[in-house]
């Protein structure tokens, strides 16, 4: 039995170690995508003094703990968000292949990468790559039929149902949303039909609006600032996807 678990407990840490790799990997993405730095190509370098990274620099979480959060050779503060960025992707992939099996996980754990990159680009940019909203669409097509209960039809109307709204609304108040939003929106709506789309766009608003509020209160922006969107719809599209179901239930039934 103790090797039953040992040996589960090996599954869990190597299916957490997969996950962490990848999520250095985003953390490239993130940084180069908006530089227009191509992803695949090249070495890594340090931001700050731009010396080649070597492999025993590049090693997932560890690297980051045993130089304490600096660069070998600049000594230069290593942002924490990049440990934070391996450590959450590893326990996503971790927790997706535990709570909805293969090939669920993979699904939802390409979506959730794309929307982690979603998040921090936007927020440091206040853009969202064309290149991330088609991959979700990508996962819209591979959705079919992994999540074959959701219907084409419904999938085709989540194309439209916030989007076009959104879209509109871009045009009438200009600066409202920006157009990464609304592709954004135009993609995840394929990927989680026109239901589950409405979940996710109910879930960013409330989002957004605590958001505001914090930010008013804490008073590091103006009124008149714009602030990004994205990760608001980012994190209510990774709602959707995990339990939109629970939640429309659950909705449904207190009407
Ligand atoms: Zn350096």
């Amino acid at each position: 039995m103790t090797m039953l678990y040992v040996a589960y407990a090996c599954l869990c840490l190597f299916v957490f170690a997969v996950g962490a790799v990848i999520g250095s990997f985003l953390n490239v993405v993130v940084y180069r995508l908006p530089r227009k730095i191509n992803v695949a190509k090249g070495f890594s370098f340090c931001p700050a003094c731009e010396h080649r990274l070597y492999p025993k620099d590049l090693i997932p979480l560890f690297s980051y703990l045993f130089l304490g959060g600096k660069c070998r050779y600049c000594k230069a503060k290593i942002s924490p968000r990049y440990f934070l960025v391996e450590t959450l992707a590893g326990a996503a992939l971790l927790l997706f292949c535990i709570g909805f099996g293969l090939p669920a996980a993979i699904l939802y754990f390409a979506v959730f990468s794309c929307l982690l990159c979603i998040t921090l680009i936007d927020a440091d940019t206040q853009e969202i790559p064309d290149s991330l909203n088609l991959a979700i669409l990508i996962c819209g097509v591979a959705a079919i039929w992994v999540q074959a209960d959701v219907s084409l039809l419904s999938r085709f109307i989540g194309l439209f149902v916030i989007s076009l709204p959104l879209f509109l609304i871009s045009l009438i108040i200009s600066g409202a949303f920006g157009m990464g939003d609304v592709k954004l929106m135009f993609a995840a709506g394929f990927l989680l039909g026109w239901q589950h789309a409405l979940v996710a766009f109910f879930i960013a608003l409330l989002l957004g609006g605590v958001y505001g509020v914090i930010v008013l209160a804490t008073r590091k922006k103006g009124r008149k600032d714009h602030f990004a969107f994205g990760p608001c719809l980012a994190a209510g599209i990774c709602v959707a996807l995990l339990c939109g179901e629970e939640i429309l239930r659950i909705y449904l039934a207190t009407m």
